[in-house]
């Protein structure tokens, strides 16, 4: 027999002691699709529900022995999720009515057509239907939050025992969170920044600048990054990025922050070896550069010989060694921050017209024109150290000179700026590609092409000249096209005192 009804999940109790309604109720049913049991009394259905998972019961308020309202009394007892339609006669519609009152959910009035007895039990089957529904979905919901409690824990646990400092804020600056990391690297005392404006609870002022630009969404390059000590002698790295909405909209600040102690111990150790290891080097290596060069002169003028090759070839080496000797002692300088120990004044165009006096030897060996152009009205002094302009301008007018072939032009030109003196060196020279411009700054970057292939340096001259200029208070940019030239131009600031 073909089902009418998909519920053949369902089980139905027909307790009615009238025969004619129990089977042809039952008839009905099975033809519906669903399962039903049946029993003539009250006594006999309680029997089945014991036994068998009911969902429905047609339960006759008549009948001899325990009546339909007992029957419902126990039932709901039993299991008061099922659901009781009861069978009644005109006679007893107000019990019926009653029925309704003690938790039956539903009646039908004998005798009743097919039809009717399928609308009753089809609304009480939908009924079914969407209380399951109901509670898979409560379910669900609950599974769903306590994962989302879960997962937000576990996030909240990971901050928390994170080796590195983290500190969110909100877009007005306020610390929204600071995992113990944070707290202990800065030194701040647990659970009471919440809330609060980050200076009240920090006390560099540039760190708080950073947070509160980024919060703000004002910072332009990202990450962000601050180095700073704090009292207890730490050195801190922070980088910070901002926290954005779904429209890209800045909603605070994330800022990670990690010790960098030991890294600078280890970077100081190893800066006073190389000066110690240079410094030693130094003396005897310009005795063995003296003393080639005095051999060679003695053999220059007997004959020349191959030996007299050679010991040329050891003169230009030991050269190479003294000045990468000097540049690593630059260097060793400038990160021991002893740049502007011997500042002094300096009238910039008489020192330039030194440096470029002295490298003239070299640039007019290559038949290049070294000029210096100076403007028509007077330099005011600037406070420098000579030693570092002499590196800065010295390895500038060096490179030039380097990589500009032979019968070029190096122009070096002072220009004054209401808060700047401007000095640029140009060439005519191979010109650096764009791809190497962002990295000539950079220790031993060299460009290695056709054209610089046979020139010798190490590649720290530039990064020398950066760090000095940076002592200094200066700063230094480069343009330059291939095959046409390369301008490097120094800004160095005029002390408020001197104006131009
Ligand atoms: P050294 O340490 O002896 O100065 P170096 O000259 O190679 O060695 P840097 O002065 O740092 O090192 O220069 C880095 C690189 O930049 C050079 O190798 C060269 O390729 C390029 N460069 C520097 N100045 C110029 C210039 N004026 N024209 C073209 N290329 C240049
Ligand atoms: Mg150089």
């Amino acid at each position: 027999m073909k089902p009418e009804n998909t519920s053949n999940r369902l089980s139905i109790l027909v307790v009615d002691d009238e025969e004619s309604i129990r089977e042809g109720s039952a008839r009905i049913l099975m033809r519906m699709g669903y399962q039903v049991y049946k029993a003539s009394r009250g006594s006999e259905g309680l029997e089945i529900l014991d036994h068998h998972p009911v969902s429905i019961v047609l339960l006759d308020l008549k009948m001899p022995g325990m009546d339909g309202m007992e029957v419902l009394g126990h039932i709901q007892r039993l299991n008061p999720e099922i659901l009781v339609i009861i069978i009644t006669g005109y006679a007893t519609l107000e019990t019926a009515v009653e029925a309704m009152k003690q938790g039956a959910y539903d009646f039908i009035a004998k005798p009743f057509e097919p039809d009717q007895l399928r609308i009753v039990i089809n609304r009480a089957s939908e009924r079914i239907r969407l209380t399951e529904e109901t509670e898979k979905l409560a379910q669900e919901r609950q599974r769903n939050l306590a994962d989302l409690g879960t997962e937000k824990s576990r996030i909240r646990t990971i901050v928390e025992s994170l080796p590195n400092g983290v500190l969110v804020t909100n877009v007005q600056g306020q610390v929204a969170l600071m995992n113990p990391a944070f707290e202990w690297l800065m030194g701040i005392e647990e659970d009471k920044s919440t809330g609060e404006p980050i200076e009240a609870c920090i006390q560099d002022i540039g760190f708080c600048q950073m947070v509160e630009d980024i919060s703000a969404g004002k910072a332009h390059s990202l990450p962000v990054t601050y180095e700073f000590t704090t009292i207890g002698e730490k050195y801190l790295m922070a980088s910070g990025r901002p926290v954005l909405g779904d429209e890209g909209e800045c909603l605070g600040a994330v800022v990670n922050l990690v010790d960098i102690t030991a890294m600078k111990v280890l970077d100081r150790l190893k800066s006073e070896f190389v000066a110690k290891v240079s410094h030693e080097l130094r003396s005897p290596l310009s005795t063995i550069h003296e003393q080639l060069a005095l051999v060679l002169k003695d053999m220059v003028e007997k004959e020349s010989t191959r030996d007299q090759y050679l010991l040329s070839r050891a003169k230009e080496k030991t050269q190479g060694l003294i000045s990468l000797i000097g540049d690593l002692l630059d260097l060793s300088r400038i990160e021991a921050g002893n740049v502007c120990i011997d500042c002094k004044p300096v009238k910039l165009d008489e020192f330039l017209k030194s440096i470029v006096d002295f490298m003239e030897t070299r640039a007019s060996g290559k038949n290049q024109r070294l000029s210096l152009v100076v403007p028509n009205e007077p330099i005011p002094l600037i406070s420098a150290d000579p030693r570092a302009l002499e590196s800065v301008f010295g390895n500038l007018i060096a490179n030039a000179i380097n990589y500009t072939p032979d019968g070029g032009a190096i122009e070096v030109k002072i220009s004054l700026l209401p808060d700047n003196i401007q000095t640029d060196v140009s060439d005519t020279g191979f010109g650096i590609e764009a791809k190497d411009i962002d990295n000539i700054f950079k220790r031993f970057y060299r460009v290695k092409n056709e054209k610089t292939r046979f020139i010798t340096g190490t590649g720290l001259g530039l990064p020398i000249v950066k760090g000095l200029l940076d002592e200094l208070g200066g700063s230094i940019q480069v343009k330059s096209e291939p095959s046409h030239g390369t301008t490097f131009t120094v800004f160095l600031p005029l002390s408020a005192s001197n104006p131009p």
